[in-house]
């Protein structure tokens, strides 16, 4: 089996792994790195553009792992896309609002290469997409002319971390490979947590997000959420509005489920929720597609239990903020020209306004600087907005849709791997898990890939 890196950088960035087993190939992921521009933030699809791939399989819809799909099917034509039936109702609706997010960012920052594909392209492509159950074995190789078989399969395993999110089994004739994606083993509000008690395989492919957080031991997402709801009530009791930046799949989904149910203890006074276009639209897949998963409060519909409104381009600017409104919207690192980024600017210097974060927050983004904030002490926050002095309240919840370390590790033991590769972590969090797995399981063998790296097991 071998294994190439094709992220560009060497942190969480983009993911996509080429996979070659029993002369066949396939890609896991196309992801498109969200802090590098233009061509920068695609895999290193070039690397590998003389080679045949048969398949491409996706874990999940997040920009990270999917964004550059078009772009990968142009290098790999002969592809086909293999999914969960989840993320076939959610992938098409990532990629379109790609295309708008970059055009915007042509116009505004003036990036010449955006946007890196079009509206077009997207639906010629659709046809290759495949939606799958999870726990089910699929035959993902084109057979030679020999007609030699048996052919590699893979089966998706649900991750637990959006809807749709899988970890992916590619079986071999001799070897196996389990891949993760990004998983959250515990409850979250409605997703039920991973389910890979039974995975085993030779070589296990691991994310890495919180490598370097270490485990809390207070920690419960149960008082994490008392916590939260306490902070919105004082908010409320002020008179102010709340904002809770978060991203449009998954997180936004978790929250709004969060206030329904405390709504209807009555822990929370029944406020209308303002949420953006695309977390709409995702919160209908949601409601819509609850059947086809393992979830908490399955008929918990989010349409129905909460007053939903969607903002309208403007509305971030202009719309009153006293009386006590909350925000539930896009972006989650807030962004430029989304409506976290403009609501964050108008609330900083108001006491009367609270932000809390539930989720990570790059240190170079606006959201990060934010958080990073001292109150009164005047920081940079963006290039259109310039320097914000904070007043507001603010707070942190970890609230995350990622595995802890220790979960990772414990993991790799329980797959018994003879190989353990790392992605998706900064590399401080892969060195940690590097350091665990190799001094509790001295006889794997852990790499830590550079981009382009090619690992041989
Ligand atoms: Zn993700
Ligand atoms: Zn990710």
């Amino acid at each position: 089996m071998r294994i190439t890196n094709l992220n560009p950088g060497d942190d969480i960035g983009a993911s996509a792994w080429l996979v070659e087993i029993d002369g066949h190939r396939i890609l896991l992921d196309a992801g498109m790195h969200p802090r590098h521009e233009g061509r920068a933030a695609l895999p290193l699809y070039d690397s590998v553009a003389n080679l045949e791939v048969d398949a491409i399989a996706l874990t999940h819809c997040h920009h990270d792992h999917c964004g550059s799909l078009p772009v990968a099917l142009r290098y790999f034509p002969r592809a086909r896309v293999l999914m969960t039936e989840p993320s076939y109702f959610i992938v098409e609706r990532v990629l379109h609002n790609s295309v708008n997010v970059m055009k915007s960012q042509r116009a505004e920052l003036g990036i010449a290469e955006y946007p890196l594909f079009h509206h077009r392209e997207i639906d010629e492509i659709a046809h290759l997409f495949q939606g799958y159950k999870y726990r089910r074995e699929i035959e993902w190789a084109v057979p030679d002319y020999a007609g030699e078989r048996p052919l590699p399969t893979l089966e998706f395993f649900d991750a637990g971390h959006v809807l749709g999110s899988a970890g992916i089994l590619i079986r071999g004739k001799k070897e196996s490979l389990f891949y993760t994606g990004d998983i959250c083993f515990d409850a979250q509000t409605l997703l039920a947590g991973a389910r890979f008690d039974e995975i085993s395989a030779d070589v296990l492919l691991m994310e890495t997000t919180r490598g370097n957080t270490p485990a809390q031991k207070e920690w419960s997402r149960t008082a994490e959420t008392a916590r939260l709801i306490t902070h919105i009530n004082d908010a409320l009791g002020k008179n102010g509005s709340v904002l809770i930046p978060v991203f449009a799949l998954g997180r936004t989904q978790e929250i709004l489920a969060l206030l329904a149910l405390e709504m209807q203890t009555g822990r929370l006074p029944c406020r209308p929720v303002y949420i953006g276009g695309l977390g709409r639209v995702f919160t209908e897949i949601y409601d819509l597609e609850a059947h086809r998963i393992e979830r908490q409060h399955p008929n918990l519909s989010l349409l129905e239990a909460l007053n939903l409104a969607v903002l309208e381009k403007g509305d971030a600017e202009r719309m009153n903020l006293a009386g006590g409104k909350l925000f539930v919207c896009t972006a989650g690192m807030m962004s430029e020209h989304t409506a976290a980024h403009d609501l964050a600017v108008r609330m900083a210097g108001d006491v009367r306004q609270s932000v809390f974060f539930v989720g990570y927050a790059d240190p170079n983004s606006p959201g990060g600087r934010f958080k990073a904030s001292q109150p009164g002490v005047p920081f940079s926050f963006s290039d259109s907005a310039g320097e914000l002095t904070r007043r507001c309240a603010m707070e942190t919840f970890d609230l995350t849709a990622h595995a802890q370390r220790d979960e990772l590790v414990d993991f790799a033991f329980q797959v018994q791997p003879r190989v353990v590769v790392l992605g998706h972590g900064e590399p401080g969090a892969r060195n940690w898990i590097v350091e665990q797995v190799q001094e509790q399981l001295p006889k794997i063998s852990v790499h830590s890939p550079l981009p382009a790296s090619v690992i041989d097991c």
